[in-house]
């Protein structure tokens, strides 16, 4: 399972972020985007379903 950000839809709210910094980071102008290559652990897919939830603008995508 791998996690994404679509760049097009984010617009900075940072929960992504706040809520899994061990996934997601800011850019310069604050927006989210995925640390490494995505790769989802076991573990780590919780998170990022968390942070899926969370997104106010649905820019977190989980796919196989
Ligand atoms: S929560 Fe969503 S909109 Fe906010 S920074 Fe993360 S990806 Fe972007």
């Amino acid at each position: 399972m791998k996690v994404s950000i679509d760049a097009e839809r984010c617009q900075g709210h940072g929960r992504c972020f706040s809520l899994a910094p061990s996934l997601f980071d800011a850019d310069d102008l604050g927006n989210g985007f995925v640390l490494g290559d995505g790769t989802l652990s076991a573990e780590s897919l919780e998170l990022a379903r968390l942070a899926e939830l969370n997104c106010p603008e649905h820019a977190i995508s989980i796919e196989e």
